[in-house]
């Protein structure tokens, strides 16, 4: 059996007839960029996360820029990032001129640790980055309460957690900003590169409105410094299309994490992901850990698996304070190491809402095959 790591192909073929002609749409229309479309999904969109505002940017990395761009940050700043994120995250201090320092995540969670947050903190600090890591939402409440009481920004990195919830409130307007990944392989995946930002504070929106379009909200009158972060009208007839089964492939991932935790749960030489109280988990990735034997054995996991037909994935094989890019920073092994760990033992099986039952089995036969269980 073959059982890939993400399937984007079983999904395109299940919405053809409605994706086809919305693209058509946008050609016959000759609206390749924003437009009534992208702006319909943006509507869309908010209401789907009970947000103020959205804005359909170019991808999720200029969306993190827009955060803090949007913020006022700039050289001389500092940004509070979790040290196990994709880097992207981090984009958001660099682009500005800010400097990204690094937080070590929490071992249950493993989202950014609010009690390792005030370490972090220093004169320089503008803002923190909670990313919602793997679809599960960080412990926002807790976070907040460091942010405000330092008077910090708070932004919320929400590219693997569309729908995610945090007590029952969706993410995306939990913090002064947000912004979202429609990178294909996210949980909502447009057809080539997009993004959005998502705040409830209507001078900040003012501003990414601004950003993204080249500084004017009146074509050729440019207020203020700018970029092109526009998203495209193929990707917002996407986008618009697939809003309507987002809810459907979210409780499709849910299944498949509760059928991968049934058959695990009992595997003692693995650490299954765990949803905090809190949280509503959306798994964009499903990672677990194997327990002993640190990398090595992790590895020879792999490649039992992947010899049998089963892809996976690593998320993320090194940290960021240990990235060459950021090796100005002067971090070393051993600064996070719940991090550290995470990045030597954690493995991401196939998770993805297309996943039939007989595959998760497979692939939880073959990995209790290896232990010999
Ligand atoms: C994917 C991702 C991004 C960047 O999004 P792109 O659309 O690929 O630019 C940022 N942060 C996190 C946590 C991500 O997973």
């Amino acid at each position: 059996m073959q059982v890939p790591f993400l399937d984007l192909k079983i999904q395109y073929q299940s919405i053809k007839n409605e994706i086809n002609p919305a693209i058509q749409n946008i050609l016959d229309n000759t609206s390749f960029i924003l437009g009534k479309v992208v702006f319909d999904f943006e509507n869309t969109f908010a209401k789907a996360h009970n947000v103020k505002h959205c804005f359909g940017v170019s991808s999720g990395t200029d969306g993190n820029h827009l955060a803090s761009w949007a913020l006022g940050i700039g050289a001389g700043d500092e940004i509070i990032v979790p040290a196990n994120t994709f880097v992207a995250t981090a984009w958001g201090a660099t682009l500005t001129g800010a400097k990204p320092v690094f937080a070590d995540c929490d071992s249950i969670s493993y989202n950014i640790d609010p009690n390792k947050l005030g370490d972090a903190v220093t004169s320089k600090t503008k803002a923190v980055v909670a990313v919602h890591l793997y679809g599960q939402p960080a412990d926002i409440e807790s976070i907040s309460k460091i942010t405000k009481d330092k008077n910090l920004s708070l932004i919320e990195d929400c590219a693997q957690a569309h729908l995610a919830e945090y007590k029952n409130k969706k993410v995306g307007g939990l913090s002064d900003i947000a912004c979202f990944s429609f990178y294909p392989g996210k949980n909502l995946g447009a057809y080539g590169e997009a993004g959005a930002v998502t705040t409830n504070n209507d001078e900040l929106a003012n501003k990414v409105k601004m950003y993204r379009d080249h500084g004017a909200l009146q074509k050729y009158h440019h207020e203020s410094l700018g970029h092109n972060y526009r998203m495209d009208g193929i990707q917002g007839a996407v986008l618009g299309v697939k809003m309507k089964y987002i809810e459907k492939w979210t409780d499709g991932r849910r299944i498949v994490a509760a059928k991968y935790k049934e058959l695990l749960c009992d595997l003692g030489d693995i650490i299954l992901p765990t949803e905090m109280s809190y949280a509503k988990h959306v798994y964009h990735l499903y990672v677990i850990q194997v327990r002993n034997g640190g990398a090595e054995k992790r590895d020879s996991l792999t490649k039992f698996l992947n010899k049998n037909g089963i892809a996976t994935g690593l998320h993320y094989p090194i940290p960021l304070h240990l990235q060459k890019c950021f090796s100005d920073l002067k971090y070393k092994k051993g600064d996070f190491p719940v991090s550290e760990k995470l990045a030597e033992s954690g493995l991401s099986l196939p998770m993805y809402p297309e996943l039939s039952d007989n595959q998760i089995e497979y692939v939880a036969e073959k990995i209790k095959e290896f232990f010999n269980k």
